[in-house]
């Protein structure tokens, strides 16, 4: 029984929060989901819901969390109670996702010693990210210390971007000693849903050239040419590109200098300007695409507004990416906006036939899981809203790695 164990855990540890699933690999079925969140609060929450057998169905636990730590154990407690403990010789591996793998890490990697100080080394380009991570890594180590640990890094994908679309034009010493450049982000969810549409089509990823929008709550598009990444919306940071849900996206950097010279405000009140209260919530106050369309159809102006900036910028990303593609093969929506809001594909889509780009409107309102194509038969670009996958994405490289074996981190050669 423990010749071949299957079983995969994926965590993506958050601040504050935990989400995990746990598949099976020999189907690629889930077994189980579920978060914690406000760990660290009093009001502490647990969300989980078994997916196998009798026992399915949600359970809700409302107590205090302290930290990761006890945030784990009970999640391991909930599986022990549907027979899915984590101390079964079933499970191959946990999967991690890490937010920032800098230059080094441009494939799924087992976590060493070595592997940890290196991601730990990042956390100055990764703040927020970087220490949720590791600690969510550390944690899972104290609990199954015999088991693989695999970090899947959301840059990369987006490693295989040329130096021209990487670099930011500004003094070469400097970036360097900082790391600074184009790393890009979400590349799990880009790298699955680029892939995803190449079968959409009937055809190997290597032959068609993608335009992948991840409209979430964070927000990216990337241009993938035959698999792999060229360019995409994020940069240093998170903060760079579309419009999202409380990020500004695309800024000229000399507004932080105004605001710091003439408005008075600290870096650290800007950051939060620009992470927290911008994008849709800066612009209307609401971050929820359902809402601004409800206000929109009550004719509230701000939600216009607002609803107008986001697609704007979607259709200059889309152009972008158009040029540098070269040629394009299709356009894949995916993420909470992309899955389900028809008005913004077909909004950011519209009057685009002489790109070969059209949506047709009977298509784009069917509503569905599945990966399925709304542009009409004759447009020369297929348009797609393909449902993104992460934590299926992060269970497979996890397996592939492990069931690879030893020695196979495949970490790159770049500091
Ligand atoms: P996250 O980045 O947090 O993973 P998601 O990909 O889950 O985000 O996307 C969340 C966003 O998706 C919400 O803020 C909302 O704007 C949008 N969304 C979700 N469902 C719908 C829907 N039915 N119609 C329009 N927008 C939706």
């Amino acid at each position: 029984m423990t010749a071949h164990p299957s079983r995969v855990l994926v965590l993506n540890s958050g601040s504050s929060s935990v989400k995990y699933q746990l598949l099976d690999m020999a189907d690629s079925s889930r077994l189980a989901v579920g978060l914690v969140e406000r760990i660290g609060e009093e009001t502490s929450r647990l969300v989980h819901t078994p997916l196998q057998g009798d026992g399915a169905g949600k359970r809700e636990k409302n107590a205090p969390i302290a930290d990761h730590a006890a945030a784990l154990k009970a999640v391991a407690e909930e599986l022990s109670a549907d027979g899915l403990g984590l101390d079964s010789p079933e499970l191959a591996a946990i999967g991690h996702r890490v937010v920032h793998g800098g230059l080094r890490f441009t494939a799924p990697t087992v976590v060493t010693d070595e592997v940890l100080a290196e991601i730990e080394r990042l956390v100055p380009v990764a703040p927020l990210h970087n220490p949720a991570n590791i600690t969510g890594i550390r944690t899972a180590q104290a609990l199954r210390p015999d088991l693989p640990q695999v970090a899947v890094f959301d840059t990369a994908f987006h490693t295989t971007m040329p130096e021209h679309a990487a670099r930011y034009a500004i003094d070469v010493e400097t970036a360097d000693a900082h790391r600074i450049r184009r790393y890009g982000f979400h590349g799990t969810s880009h790298a699955y849903v680029s892939r995803a549409t190449a079968a959409l089509l009937g055809k190997a990823p290597e032959d068609v050239n993608v335009i992948v929008l991840h409209l979430g709550n964070g927000a990216s598009a990337s241009a993938v040419r035959g698999g792999r990444c060229v360019d995409t919306s994020m940069g240093l940071t998170p903060l760079e590109g579309l419009v999202m849900g409380t990020r500004s996206g695309d800024i000229d950097p000399a507004v932080t200098f105004h605001l710091q010279r003439v408005a008075g405000m600290s870096t650290d009140e800007i950051d939060v300007l620009l992470n927290k209260k911008s994008g849709l919530v800066g612009l209307c106050g609401d971050n929820d695409m359902r809402e601004i369309r409800r206000r929109i159809d009550e004719g509230d102006e701000r939600a216009r507004l607002a609803f107008d900036v986001y697609v704007h910028r979607l259709r200059k990303y889309i152009g972008a990416y158009y040029a540098v593609l070269g040629r394009v093969d299709a356009v894949a929506f995916t993420a909470g906006v992309g899955e389900n809001a028809a008005p913004v594909r077909e909004a950011a889509i519209a009057g685009l036939e002489e790109l070969g780009l059209a949506v047709d409107s009977g298509l784009n309102a069917v509503r569905s899981d599945e990966p399925r194509l709304i542009s009409p038969e004759y447009a020369r670009v297929a348009v797609a809203v393909v449902p993104t996958d992460e934590e299926l994405e992060i269970a497979n490289q996890t397996f592939a790695l492990v069931a690879a074996g030893p020695g196979e981190d495949a970490v790159g050669g770049l500091a």
